[in-house]
């Protein structure tokens, strides 16, 4: 597949380009803004893909994906590619870091985490691709039967800008140990550490077409990818309302779509856990990244008897929680990832107030001249609101935990599920069957149990409810981006069914 010459090919500086066919394709006319969120700054330049560039791209992926050295490539000889991938990543690790800190403003130390998290996500899925069986199945007379998985063809994976690292990485490793060419559309707000993945498949030795980058915005770019007939299969991560209207496109188009969505997880302390284990464990549920996490825990469940006890313990220690800029030594949050983000984010807390919110503490920005230019935001803690309120009821996204009382097993069980969404949930006790209990009881794909935030590859994930539809990770996150065929093989074709 060869660019036309109506758009130039180029290695620009100035603007970054898209990664079409293993090539560089700047579209000049048409760029937005990076902005760096802690500083106010002007990363670089971006192109924009449009309709032209998205059947480009996807024509490319076509061919590159029926082309028999990618079709009829053993498994083993597809996972040394992913695995070669994985050991760029991490030889890469300070510039994939450095790209997704300057874009969403992640502190280092969890921008550096990320990086190795994507890096072992390569890694697990090169093992998958090399391990994996197809099955004989049971059969009823004189064949054999058989289930093969075969990719889709062309997947369109498009991905939020909270954390593109490991959700990028979590689409990309699998949907090509699978066997698919896959069109990557990182946020607008993220749009760099994508394009760096491209150019690392591309070392790594992953022939061109197989994994194109366009960058641009929903409206032209993901629209024009997931509307784009020789898209067999679309990869979601971000917010509910995006998911329900890409998964009305899907449907007309008769076409599967994962949606990984959004969340407002109840994290629970009951009156006999281990408070200064579990405080630390909220707020980190909380306020790392911001607040900006799909699995945020962001509606704390706190048992009446201990609710002044703990309350008081996590003021005291969100008071000490390091704002920064986020390559300062030991920052702990940095600024929010844009500043429309922020303005939502300072939206949300004034609704709070009005509904008769407390506001604990933060409930504004931070003072100090290295904030002045930056989205940045106090973590803040908000109580005296009803579960029904706008703040505890929407995914705000930021650093804000409302904390409500309850009773006990039951009233907490009724309150943790009255929300559309069931992406996560935490649960801190001492009484193992409880946590059991609750555990089974909470609609949520997910529930870590005195802890938070665990996250692991082998672990598949996502959401109940309006949080999502499908599982990544795991060895069956590769069958995401697979369809079954059986096949009969007979043994006595002299004896046909009847
Ligand atoms: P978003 O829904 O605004 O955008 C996500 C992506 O979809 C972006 O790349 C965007 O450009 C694209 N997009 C927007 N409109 C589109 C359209 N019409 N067609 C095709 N693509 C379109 O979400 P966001 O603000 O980038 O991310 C925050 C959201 O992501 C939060 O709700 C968060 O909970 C969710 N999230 C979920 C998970 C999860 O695994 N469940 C993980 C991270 C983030």
């Amino acid at each position: 597949m060869h660019w036309s010459n109506s758009v130039p090919n180029s290695l620009s500086t100035s603007v970054k380009s898209l990664l079409i066919d293993g090539k560089n394709v700047c579209n000049q006319e048409n760029t937005f803004d990076s902005i760096n969120p802690a500083t106010g700054e002007t990363n670089y330049r971006v192109s924009i893909a449009d309709e032209r560039h998205v059947a480009v791209a996807v024509a490319s992926a076509k061919d590159a994906v029926s082309e028999p050295a990618w079709r009829t490539m053993l498994p083993h000889i597809r996972a040394r590619i992913l695995a070669r991938m994985s050991a760029i990543m991490e030889s890469r690790s300070d510039e994939l870091a450095r790209l997704q800190m300057i874009e969403n403003g992640k502190v280092w130390s969890e921008c550096k985490a990320q990086v190795a998290s994507a890096a072992a996500t390569f890694r697990y899925y090169a093992a998958v691709c090399e391990t994996l069986g197809s099955e004989v199945t049971p059969s009823r007379g004189d064949y054999l039967s058989m289930t093969a998985y075969e990719p889709y063809g062309v997947v369109a994976a498009i991905t939020p800008w909270n954390s593109p690292l490991t959700m990028e990485a979590q689409k990309v490793a699998p949907a090509l140990a699978a066997g698919n060419a896959v069109i990557l559309k990182p946020s607008e707000v993220t749009p760099s550490v994508g394009l760096m993945l491209g150019e690392i498949a591309l070392e790594a030795g992953l022939p061109p077409g197989l994994l194109n980058v366009l960058t641009g915005d929903g409206a032209v770019t993901g629209n024009a990818l997931i509307n784009h007939p020789d898209v067999r299969m679309i990869s979601f991560t971000g917010g509910t309302a995006t998911g329900r209207n890409i998964a009305v496109t899907a449907a007309q188009r008769l076409i599967p779509v994962a949606l990984e969505l959004g969340g407002k997880s109840p994290h629970i302390i009951f009156a006999d856990a281990n408070i200064d284990a579990a405080v630390e464990g909220i707020v980190g549920g909380i306020f790392e990244g911001s607040g900006q996490s799909c699995v945020a825990g962001s509606r704390l469940f706190v048992q009446r008897s201990v609710y002044g006890k703990v309350v008081d313990a996590l003021v005291a220690r969100v008071s000490k929680f390091r704002v920064d800029l986020p390559d300062a030594e030991g920052a702990e949050m940095g600024p929010l990832a844009s500043f429309p983000h922020r303005d939502r984010v300072e939206r949300f807390v004034a609704i709070a107030k009005d509904e008769g919110g407390k506001v604990l503490v933060g409930g504004e920005r931070p003072q100090g001249s290295q904030f002045d230019k930056g989205a940045f935001y106090l973590p803040t803690i908000i109580d005296g609101l009803t579960n029904q309120a706008t703040a505890v009821r929407e995914e705000i996204f930021g650093p804000v935990l409302c904390v409500l009382p309850f009773e006990d097993e039951s009233d907490l069980v009724a309150q943790a599920n009255d929300t559309n969404f069931g992406l996560a949930s935490g649960i801190w006790t001492a009484n193992y069957q409880r946590a059991w209990r609750v555990a089974r009881a909470l609609e949520t794909g997910l529930v870590w149990i005195n802890t938070y935030k665990q996250l692991s590859i082998s672990t598949p994930f996502g959401g109940f409810k309006d949080s999502g539809i499908g599982r990544e990770k795991g060895i069956n996150g590769v069958r995401l981006y697979q369809q079954s065929k059986g096949i009969y093989w007979s043994m006595n074709p002299l004896n046909m069914p009847h």
